[in-house]
C-alpha cells in the first residue's frame, strides 16, 4: 500500500481574506480510493493512542477539537470514530445542548472554559461555544451588535487556552441540503434511526441559508492562525474520517509530547534487582 497524503490544507480556513463555503465541495474525495483510505485511518487510529499515551504522560500541553455541524452532518459519528481507540481516562467528549436557566444568567463563555481539557487530555466539543454566532444569530436569540462583540470573545477565549499549552482545532462537517434530505429520509426508514429524528430538525432545514450565513461569518471571523477553522467535507464519511484523523495525527506529532525523565536514578533500579 502507498502511503497516502492528504491534502487537508485545502479545507483550512485562511485567517485573512475573504472565504466562501462555495469553494469547498462537500462531496470531495481527492480521488482517494475507498479501501486505502480506510486502511491508513486504522493506522492513524492506531497513532493517535500512542501521541495520546505520551500527551498524558507529559502532563503539560492539551488538545481541543471542536466540532460544528447542520443536523446529520455527522459529528456523532465522526467522534464515535476517532474517540474509539483513545483510553477514555485521557480523554473527554462534551456535547452542549440548548443552555439552562442558570447557564443563560452567565456570559455565554461560562458553561464552555470549565470543559476545556486540562493538561494531558484530549478534549472534544460536539457543538460549543460557536452555538452562541450560530443558533444565536439564526434566531435572533440575541442582537446583532452582541454577536459582533462575541467573535472577538471567543478569538480571545481561545488564544487564552492556546497561551495556557492548549492546541485548539475547529471542524465544521460540511454537508449539502440534498445530502441532509438524504439522511433525514433514513432516519425516517429505519425504525433503529427513529430515536435521531426530531421534528423539530425540519425547521432548521428550511433555514438553511441562513445557517449558511451565519457559519460563513463566523469561519471569517474566527479563524485564527493558533486555532484555525477546518471545513471539511463530510458527505463521504470513509473521507472524512481520514482527513479528520489525519489532523489530529498531524496536529499531534507537531505538539510532540515527550515521556517525562524519571524523578529517580534509573541506574539505581536494576529490574532484576527487585524482589
Ligand atoms: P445533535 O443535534 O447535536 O446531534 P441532539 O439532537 O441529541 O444533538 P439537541 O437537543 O438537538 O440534541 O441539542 C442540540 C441543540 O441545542 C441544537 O439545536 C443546538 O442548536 C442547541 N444549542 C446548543 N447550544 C446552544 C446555545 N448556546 N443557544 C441556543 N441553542 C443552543
Ligand atoms: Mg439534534
Amino acid at each position: 500500500m502507498g502511503k497516502i497524503r492528504i491534502d487537508y490544507e485545502r479545507y483550512r480556513v485562511p485567517d485573512k481574506g475573504a472565504f466562501s463555503l462555495s469553494s469547498i465541495s462537500p462531496d470531495d474525495d481527492q480521488g482517494i480510493d475507498k479501501a486505502s483510505a480506510r486502511k491508513r485511518v486504522k493506522k492513524n487510529l492506531d497513532d493517535l493512542q500512542g501521541f495520546q499515551e505520551r500527551l498524558y504522560a507529559e502532563n503539560k500541553q492539551s488538545l481541543l477539537m471542536v466540532l460544528q455541524a447542520m443536523d446529520t452532518g455527522g459529528k456523532d459519528s465522526t467522534i464515535r470514530k476517532v474517540a474509539n481507540d483513545l483510553n477514555p481516562q485521557g480523554c473527554r467528549v462534551t456535547g452542549f445542548k440548548v443552555p439552562s436557566a442558570e447557564e443563560l444568567s452567565h456570559d455565554f463563555l461560562w458553561r464552555v472554559h470549565d470543559h476545556a481539557p486540562p493538561a494531558g487530555h484530549i478534549g472534544i466539543f460536539n457543538r460549543s461555544h460557536y452555538e452562541d454566532v450560530l443558533v444565536v444569530r439564526v434566531h435572533n436569540i440575541a442582537p446583532q451588535t452582541l454577536i459582533e462583540k462575541r467573535y472577538r470573545h471567543i478569538n480571545d477565549f481561545e488564544r487564552l487556552l492556546h497561551d495556557h499549552g492548549t492546541r485548539v482545532i475547529k471542524i465544521m462537517l460540511h454537508i449539502s441540503k440534498e445530502f441532509q434530505l438524504t439522511r433525514l429520509r433514513r432516519r425516517l426508514e429505519r425504525p433503529d434511526k427513529h430515536w435521531k429524528f426530531n421534528p423539530s430538525d425540519l425547521k432548521e432545514r428550511k433555514l438553511w441559508p441562513r445557517y449558511m450565513e451565519a457559519y460563513e461569518a463566523m469561519l471569517n471571523r474566527c479563524s485564527t492562525e493558533y486555532a484555525p477553522w477546518f471545513v471539511i467535507p463530510a458527505e463521504q464519511r470513509w473521507f472524512r474520517d481520514l482527513v479528520v484523523s489525519d489532523l489530529l495525527v498531524d496536529t499531534l506529532q507537531r505538539m510532540d509530547p515527550q515521556y517525562p525523565e524519571p524523578a529517580f536514578d534509573v541506574r539505581e533500579f536494576p529490574p532484576e534487582s527487585l524482589k
